[in-house]
């Protein structure tokens, strides 16, 4: 690390379970941020500010003015941008010495096997079933830690999903593939602002700390917070020994 280095990142160095090593880690690390929305611009922000040295940012969408309630990683003046490329620029004005890769587009079942494998950790930051439980196939099947988390209205959930734990669950454990979840979408159930940013920064937390190999993840854990009466709770969560997805790894 250079002098401008040892400065950004002072204040990480300066702890003990970090120091230099860690924030090398983190300097060597690529995080990939699918979703660059409500949960991903706050996790992609912290991540690019605590020098995660690349970072790939996924999101198809571009920015609407019904995103600025929340999607803090976007201004006014980028409406109608790609979300991917709006989120670069903010993250390449915090911290211009990362790379930031941004990817405008669906992702299938085999682009995202290219870009997990290439990732040390995944963030999962969309909305919808269909592309969290093809996210976690891709991290089951290519052994990459994943970072979920979810909100909706006033209500959000955060756990990590290790498949290098050996007998930890999938998320598929949690919400089997077949099981009708309705997809529930803010555009029609709303979502109050700041839980976004709270879950997402979480999200940041758990992917540094995955990182750097410090402390104890959410792995077998589903933390669940209610915003309306700002209340967390920890449920234990096992492995499902009949999963399709991870049983047979
Ligand atoms: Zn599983």
């Amino acid at each position: 690390m250079n002098d401008s280095q040892l400065l950004r990142y002072s204040r990480h160095i300066l702890l003990d379970e970090i120091g230099i090593e860690g924030q090398q880690k983190l300097l060597a690390a690529h995080a990939l941020v699918i979703g660059a929305g409500g949960l991903g611009s706050p996790a992609a922000i912290y991540l690019a500010s605590a020098g995660v040295g690349h970072i790939t940012l996924v999101d198809n969408d571009t920015v609407d003015l019904t995103n600025l309630q929340r999607q803090i990683a976007h201004t006014t003046e980028r409406v109608g941008q790609p979300k991917a490329e709006s989120a670069r620029v903010t993250l390449a004005q915090i911290n211009p010495e990362i790379d930031v890769t941004a990817l405008t587009e669906r992702v299938d079942d085999a682009r995202l096997a290219e870009l997990v494998a290439q990732a040390d950790v995944v963030l999962d930051c969309t909305d919808n079933f269909a592309t969290r439980h093809a996210v976690n196939r891709a991290c089951v099947a290519l052994g990459k830690p994943l970072v979920s988390g979810a909100v909706i209205r006033f209500d959000g959930q955060v756990s990590v999903f290790d498949p290098r734990g050996g007998a930890q669950p999938c998320y598929s454990c949690l919400f089997p593939q077949d099981q009708k979840f309705e997809d529930v979408a803010c555009s029609t159930m709303g979502v109050f602002a700041p839980l976004v940013g709270v879950v997402g920064a979480m999200q940041a937390a758990e992917a540094l700390k995955l990182l750097m190999g410090v402390g104890a993840s959410l792995a077998g854990r589903l933390l669940m917070l209610d915003g309306l009466h700002m209340e967390w709770t920890s449920i234990g969560v096992g492995r499902n020994g009949d999963c399709p997805v991870c049983a047979k790894k």
